[in-house]
């Protein structure tokens, strides 16, 4: 069946999917496939996937400049397997190390109690500061929302915040932990605290729950511990995949349509769009909008005003990925990890670097060493005013001071600079309360939602999790 969403024979369809990255997908992967809904995907952009974006060139490399690698959470590796993905999947060896640089050199992260102890990331007074609150022993949270720097410097201490969390936070958000609220930002690891006696013993009784999850479904691929995904050509095959699977199955996705507007008349709603061939229009009986914030609240601007001045406050920093390669025996280290990231006081620019041909084969021609940095984010503003050559040029001293041989005289081979404007929602304190704002505000319109990676995490996983929430709700609506 191929659907003509404006034929007068069969004008309405049931649900409209506004933006085509994984939120979008997911969602309608859902309802056209599982639950047989008549769905129409609009995508602006000349290719599906939003933030993935993998690609390869003549010479051997293939790089990502949006999401590098997913946890492989159930929900994403069974949509990987329902659109045939299973063995396109790969996985990063677990045991790979990751790493913080701190006063001048790498420092591998512990990866169990024992390598804690022995770790120099921390000092003793650090560690047993540490080791207290993880084992239920910190002082109750203050009144009123907390920010991720009181959250976790009340835990686990102010030189863990420093050292551990801080990095962190920039690897995941490239954010301030200042400004981000630790109950909408980290709600899994907030809920640890509140949900069970302490992080330590919440941590591996989630982490039971998680295992059990998985070993209840025998069609998911085995993953181990601490693996990473990707798939064999770069994570866009998931998107690519979804696309093709609904296009076939008679969903129609559209490339190159912007939505414009969007009213209710009636029952149904009437989205206008922008495409290559001119204006078109689309009648349905329900809206999903996974477009990122900022955008939605323009479409939601004269809907619904207070909807859309919520998500308006949903700041986006700037981040550039800068894929750089280098011949490996410029490396100072034996480059055998997941990638290193930096605290704020190490006087270093870059917020961290994947060592992307380390994770996965067939990344980098032999002998070389692809690498991943990240630059720019909230504390780092002034990134966004940089030419390409000169955040280049940023990144390439930073690697001087952190895993290149100091001395080096080689120049990076630049593959790729992507400078994303607006990054990744940033997840800052009232978040929670703009969000309820966002739903409340929905409930006046019927057959209207929102569900994109300001909602609910912005991990792959967290968003393909959402999504299928999503789904149901719209499922029975439409019922
Ligand atoms: C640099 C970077 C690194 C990341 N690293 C990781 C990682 O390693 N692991 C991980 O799990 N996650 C990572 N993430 C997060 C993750 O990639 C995103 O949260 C997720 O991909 C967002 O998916 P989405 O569908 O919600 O939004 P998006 O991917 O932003 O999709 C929204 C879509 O809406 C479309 N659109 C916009 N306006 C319109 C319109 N008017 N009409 C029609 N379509 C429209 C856009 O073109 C876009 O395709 C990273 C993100 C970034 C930016």
């Amino acid at each position: 069946m191929s659907l003509k969403p404006s034929s007068e024979a069969n004008p309405t369809l049931d649900v409209l999917v506004v933006g085509a990255g994984i939120s979008g997908l997911t969602i309608a992967h859902e309802l056209a496939i599982a639950k047989k809904y008549r769905v129409l995907v609009a995508e602006a952009q000349d290719r599906v996937g939003g933030a993935i974006t993998s690609a390869k060139n003549d010479e051997g490399y293939q790089w990502e400049e949006g999401p590098n690698s997913f946890q492989p959470a159930p929900e994403l590796l069974r949509l990987a397997v329902q659109v045939g993905l299973k063995d396109e999947l790969v996985l990063a060896d677990g045991k790979l190390p990751r790493f913080v640089f701190l006063n001048g050199k790498l420092n591998a992260l512990p990866m169990s109690p024992p390598s804690a102890i022995a770790s120099n990331i921390l000092t003793w007074g650090g560690k047993i500061r540490l080791a207290i609150g993880a084992l239920g022993f910190a002082r109750p949270a203050m009144a009123g929302e907390e920010s991720v720097d009181q959250f976790f410097s009340r835990l686990l201490g102010k030189q863990a915040v420093e050292r551990l969390v801080a990095p962190f936070i920039s690897g995941v958000y490239a954010g301030d932990p200042k400004q981000l609220s630790a109950s909408a930002a980290f709600s899994k690891i907030f809920r640890l605290e509140n949900n069970y006696n302490g992080l330590l013993a919440g941590a591996i009784l989630s982490a039971k729950e998680r295992k059990a999850q998985k070993l209840s479904d025998p069609n998911l691929p085995k993953v181990k511990t601490g693996e990473l995904g990707s798939f064999r050509e770069g994570i866009k095959m998931l998107p690519e995949a979804i696309a093709t699977k609904l296009r076939e199955k008679g969903a129609v996705v559209k490339q190159q349509w912007t939505l414009r507007s969007l009213e209710k008349q009636g029952e149904v709603y009437i989205s206008k769009f922008d495409t290559p061939t001119g204006e078109e229009t689309v009648t349905s009986r329900s809206v999903v909008l996974s477009t990122p914030a900022y955008i939605t609240a323009k479409l939601l601007q004269n809907y619904l005003p207070a909807a859309s001045q919520a998500l308006n406050e949903i700041f986006y920093p700037t981040v550039a990925c800068v894929v750089l390669a280098y011949p490996k025996s410029e490396f100072a280290y034996d480059m055998k990890g997941f990638g290193n990231l930096i605290p704020r006081t190490q006087g270093v620019r870059t917020l961290g670097t994947i060592w992307s041909s380390s994770l996965f084969a067939g990344r980098a021609p032999e002998g070389w060493q692809l690498l991943l940095n990240f630059i720019g984010g909230t504390l780092d503003p002034a990134l966004a005013k940089l030419s390409e050559s000169e955040i280049i040029a940023a990144v390439h001293q930073d690697l001087k001071k952190t895993i290149l041989r100091p001395n080096t005289k080689v120049e990076p081979k630049a593959i790729a600079v992507h400078v994303w404007d607006k990054a990744i929602p940033q997840y800052e304190i009232g978040h929670l309360e703009r969000i309820a704002t966002v739903e409340a505000e929905l409930q006046k319109s019927q057959g209207l939602y929102v569900s994109a990676n300001f909602i609910g995490g912005v991990a792959l996983g967290d968003c393909i999790k959402r999504s299928l929430q999503e789904a149901n709700k719209i499922d029975a609506y439409l019922k």
